[in-house]
């Protein structure tokens, strides 16, 4: 199944055109599908379904309320890392049994709130963010359930700011020092020690990093185990990456789930993924009209009104998206720069794509579930775009576009 499709000349989601979702609801517009969420959550289920295990969907991806509450139906967990995050779960359905507790900051605050609520666990990132727990569940009477997230210190083959497992990198506790971390835990009657994990980095294509580190991390278990210290379950992180463009390579979720089992072999252990755009990442799309054609010199310019605030994620990574026209109308083919109003050079979506627009068209940039909207700001007083969700052949608005003057409702004039 193919989330959005051509359906004589017009994209489409579901049987719903995407021009007709612009009129409705308005550009630029995020759009979901609802069952291309449910599909990528169902292929790590398929193929993790000879093992116990639990998926952990990584909210950040998308906390949109209509997509977590889509996963909360599937029986998926949740992996969160804030306060703000754990809320939004907990309003969407979401179990707090099934949700870990990941990042290198976790607030006094937040960890009270987590052990209220009684999360699965805290994947904890440092000798002093453990202290820290134990003393917090000491002060609550309760004991913190623990995984520590290992650095393995394998170099995920992606881009510098989206890989997270080496040395390098402000994440999780070092191969050298994680074995005093646990032997510390385990000393603690406040904290349970119950699973070890890793995240290694994002837009993962290749099955080796996870190979590696898997391997890293079961070593580490047995170790653990000769000392008397038995861990239930390993957490293998997210990081499964998708095709942006056809000159990028696949991942399968299958060949990837049965690396991951071939190195932890037949060890009791409960496996555990956090997979983020994954699940998402396909299953959207950005719409945006064009307002403007320009040229400067022969460079040609279309103006459009989404931009970086909307999705920053080509200016931020240099990540490249395609952009195409919802319609196929009979205009001149040309090369052009995608770019936003806002007052940065960084702001653009595109650069030198062949599209054959007028001012007005309607374009789609693909691949935008993930790190899109959640990554978008107010910067020079932008409302966030609407977000909705199809569903079959209805169309639910998930977040209704801000007004300008929601953004300063909360803001002062001087006495
Ligand atoms: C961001 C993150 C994920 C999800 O990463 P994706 O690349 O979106 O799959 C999983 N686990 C942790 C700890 C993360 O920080």
């Amino acid at each position: 199944m193919t989330p959005f499709h051509r359906q004589s000349g017009s994209l489409h989601c579901n049987d719903l055109s995407l021009s007709s979702l612009a009129e409705q609801f308005g550009t630029p517009l995020y759009v979901y599908n609802r069952t291309a969420i449910e599909t990528a959550w169902q292929e790590f289920s398929d193929a993790l379904q000879d093992r116990k295990h639990l998926i952990c969907y990584a909210v950040k991806a998308n906390s949109n309320l209509a997509v977590l509450d889509t996963l909360a139906r599937l029986g998926s967990g949740f992996d969160i890392v804030s306060l703000g995050e754990l809320k939004r779960v907990l309003a969407a359905g979401g179990k707090p049994e099934k949700i870990v507790f990941s990042g290198v900051g976790k607030t006094t605050q937040e960890m009270e709130s987590a052990l209220e609520v009684g999360i699965r666990c805290f994947n904890v990132e440092s000798d002093s963010e453990l202290s820290r727990l134990a003393d917090v569940a000491a002060a609550h009477g309760t004991v913190a359930p623990v995984s520590l997230r290992i650095n393995p210190d394998v170099d995920a083959k992606t881009h510098p700011y989206i890989s997270t497992g080496l040395k390098e990198n402000k994440f999780g506790i070092s191969m050298a020092d994680a074995m005093d971390c646990y032997r510390r835990g385990a000393e603690s009657n406040h904290l349970a020690l119950r699973g070890i994990d890793c995240h290694i980095g994002s837009q993962l294509m290749h099955l080796e990093p996870y190979a590696d580190a898997v391997k890293l991390l079961v070593e580490m278990v047995d170790r653990l185990s000769a000392e008397g210290i038995h861990l239930s379950h390993i957490d293998v992180g997210g990081g499964q990456g998708i095709q942006y463009s056809a000159h990028d390579s696949t991942l399968d979720i299958t060949s990837w789930a049965q690396c991951v089992k071939d190195a932890v072999g037949q060890r009791p252990l409960e496996i555990m993924v956090e997979p983020g755009r994954y699940i998402v990442g396909q299953a959207g799309v950005l719409l945006t009209r064009v307002e403007y054609l320009k040229s400067n010199e022969g460079r040609h310019f279309a103006v459009v009104d989404a931009a970086m605030n909307d999705l920053i994620r080509p200016a931020l990574y240099d990540a490249w998206q395609a952009i195409e026209t919802v319609e196929t109308l009979d205009r001149e083919p040309r090369l052009y720069d995608v770019v936003g109003p806002v007052c940065e050079s960084a702001d653009f979506l595109g650069k030198q794509r062949t599209l054959a627009i007028a001012e007005h068209d309607l374009l789609c940039v693909r691949s935008a579930g993930a790190y899109a909207f959640v990554m978008s700001s107010n910067y020079n007083t932008r409302p966030r775009a609407a977000e909705v969700m199809v569903d079959g052949d209805s169309a639910h608005l998930a977040r209704a576009r801000e007004q300008a003057t929601d953004l300063f409702a909360d803001e002062f004039l001087l006495p």
